[in-house]
């Protein structure tokens, strides 16, 4: 568009930070600007995972912001700039692109987060949090509109992800009492299990989550990290598009896990 606008990045990164109450949590990496790039944000390109191939579509589209759902700095990981850590990070400085990413608050966030964004997408009823003592519980609990088998919910979470879920059936029951939690959080079946849900959907499976479902004869879904993580940052990119009169690209780059 011709009259396309800017925003500075300390007005957008302030936004996100308030809007997501990325100062209330505890997580595993910075959440908010990891990198600084130049001053006004006309493009803004979101993914899900600042990964090489994401850094350079940045570049090639011209983009002064990359904003994802997996940036960098995860505790634990070797502080040194080396190897990939060092290439990304080079080319982001390099190009002068700002960097933003939010972990857990995007998530969780009631409008934008990749929870509630999968349960719209999925046409799922959100009754709570999975920790339902937990006012930022990651992961939520509802229901199907009407009671389906597992082959019908693997069938739509394959249709509106476009990829076939990994379905352990615990039992032959139809699914009304749904739980789920994008991501890596297959530890969190024993939540859903404590709930008495008849499934529970997240991205990833481990080998003791296998028995774990069919021991708690519970339906379990493994969706896809990346597929059940697409949605939060789209809706963030789209939200400040909206609110700033910037462009926003969301650039899918894909991943089998
Ligand atoms: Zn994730």
């Amino acid at each position: 568009m011709s009259d396309q606008r800017s925003v500075t990045r300390s007005d957008l990164v302030a936004y996100c930070d308030a809007m997501l109450e990325s100062s209330a949590f505890q997580d595993y990496c910075p959440n908010g600007l990891q990198v600084e790039g130049r001053n006004q944000v006309r493009r803004l390109i979101t993914g899900v995972t600042a990964s090489q191939a994401l850094v350079d579509a940045a570049i090639e589209q011209g983009a002064d912001m990359l904003l994802v759902h997996h940036g960098y700095f995860w505790k634990g990981e070797a502080a040194p700039l080396t190897g990939i850590k060092k290439k990304r990070l080079k080319a982001l400085l390099e190009n002068d692109i700002s960097l933003l990413a939010y972990h857990l608050p995007l998530d969780v966030h009631a409008e934008v987060g990749n929870n509630v964004q999968l349960a719209r997408l999925l046409g799922w009823q959100i009754r709570g949090g999975l920790e339902p003592a937990n006012p930022r519980s990651v992961g939520l609990h509802g229901e199907l509109e009407t009671a389906q088998s597992g082959a019908e919910v693997a069938a739509s979470l394959e249709r509106a992800l476009g990829r076939m879920p990994l379905h352990i059936a615990g039992n032959d029951r139809p699914i009304k009492r749904i739980a789920w939690c994008t991501g890596a959080a297959q530890g969190y079946i024993e939540k859903a299990i404590a709930l008495g849900m008849d499934a529970f959907v997240t991205g990833e499976i481990s080998e003791p989550t296998v028995h774990s479902a069919r021991e708690n004869r519970i339906h379990f879904f493994a969706a896809g990290h990346h597929a059940t993580e697409r949605y939060g940052v789209q809706a963030l990119g789209e939200r400040l598009a909206a609110h700033f009169g910037i462009e926003h690209r969301f650039v899918d780059i894909d991943n089998p896990v």
